[in-house]
């Protein structure tokens, strides 16, 4: 039988993080042996809000490729490929951005928050506001139908699929597939900052290749529960970043929910707490920092599984382009 096809990706704007590896990357890990998972190393999309750094977006390439074969991402059943190698995608952005307004892109919420969080104001690049087509363009052309995002994620994964109806009905055939987004229970991971995400760009971020030293301070300055001067005092659990962690990281979610217990009535120190989760964060990262340091001594496999991957992957673009280009009837040369 046919393995259901994957598509996620990752700007290459730095290297990946917990909010990653909670979001998506344990997923991908997860169906890479029974699906077939193509992972994009996107460095257009990354160029759509980095335009000015374009050797941070070239750079970090080789960072995130290093991650994902770090966290375990197996290039034998995964194929990694790297966006701007890939020229199919990008005339299939150009070709969907006519199914799709303008007045729907600034409409689309993950967008809305992107661009105030990075203080555009009225000076969007154009193409930042155009990504979710060009993001509609690396899912179908993959013929991907399962998408293991973030939850900020799922309006773009929404808007490919009216794309795709629209495509298809001018077509009058089914040419594209619809995809689903599969978003972990977790949600989003907040910041260490207790702001709404960790992110690359935000500066709040544990990093998959944190020193030991980093991942203490990051967990030590971490926001509790403002309320809770005294151990005695009876503390909240919602919206305490701590406990969000935990939540995402601790399996043994029987003692985790004794210790929730515990810290509602009072009685448990946010110190106890941290020591908990700084434990469990240093044993998930170690195995993947030291992986990653082997990994990085030797580039040249690196760049052999990028080259071998994109290959891969321009083929498939390829075909698809075509079927779309012939099923909307251009002409043919
Ligand atoms: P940037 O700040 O450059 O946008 P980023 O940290 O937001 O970087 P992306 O490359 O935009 O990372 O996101 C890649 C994938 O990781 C997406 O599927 C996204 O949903 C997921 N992801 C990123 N940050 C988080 C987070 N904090 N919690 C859950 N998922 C996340
Ligand atoms: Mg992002």
């Amino acid at each position: 039988m046919k393995k259901p096809i994957i598509l996620t990706g990752d700007r290459t704007t730095g290297p990946l993080h917990l909010g990653h590896y909670a979001g998506s990357l344990r997923n991908r890990l997860r169906f890479q042996k029974d699906h077939e998972q193509f992972l994009l190393l996107a460095d257009m999309q990354a160029l759509t809000d980095n335009a000015h750094d374009p050797g941070k977006v070239r750079r970090n390439v080789i960072e995130v490729a290093l991650d994902y074969l770090a966290v375990g991402i197996d290039p034998e059943c995964t194929t990694i490929c790297l966006q701007s190698h890939l020229p199919a995608l990008a005339e299939l952005s150009m070709l969907y951005l006519n199914f799709v307004s303008v007045a729907r892109l600034e409409r689309n919420p993950t967008i809305k928050d992107e661009i105030k969080a990075r203080g555009f104001g009225r000076d969007i690049p154009a193409g930042f506001l155009c990504y979710p087509a060009a993001q509609a363009a690396d899912i179908t052309a993959f013929k991907a139908t399962m998408v293991p995002v973030g939850e900020d994620q799922a309006p773009l994964i929404e808007q490919t699929n009216e794309i795709v109806r629209r495509i298809n009905a001018t077509a009058g055939k089914s040419i594209l597939a619809e995809a689903r987004a599969v978003i972990p229970k977790s949600g989003r991971l907040p910041g260490v900052d207790g702001k709404a995400k960790m992110s690359k760009s935000g500066g709040n971020a544990i990093s998959l290749s944190a020193s030991p030293d980093q991942i203490r301070a990051a967990v030590k300055a971490m926001y509790t529960d403002p309320g809770h001067l005294r151990v005695n005092d009876p503390g909240t659990v919602e919206g305490n970043v701590v406990f969000t962690y935990l939540d995402a990281f601790d399996e043994d979610q029987t003692e985790l929910d004794r210790l929730k217990d515990h810290y509602r009535c009072g009685g448990l120190g946010d110190g106890t707490l941290k020591s908990r989760l700084e434990e469990i964060l240093q044993e998930l990262i170690a195995p993947i920092r030291e992986r990653r340091q082997l990994l990085a001594q030797d580039l040249d496999h690196v760049l052999s599984v990028i080259q071998e991957g994109t290959e891969r992957a321009r083929e498939r673009t390829e075909a698809t382009k075509k079927e779309v280009t012939q099923g909307l009837g251009l002409f043919r040369l």
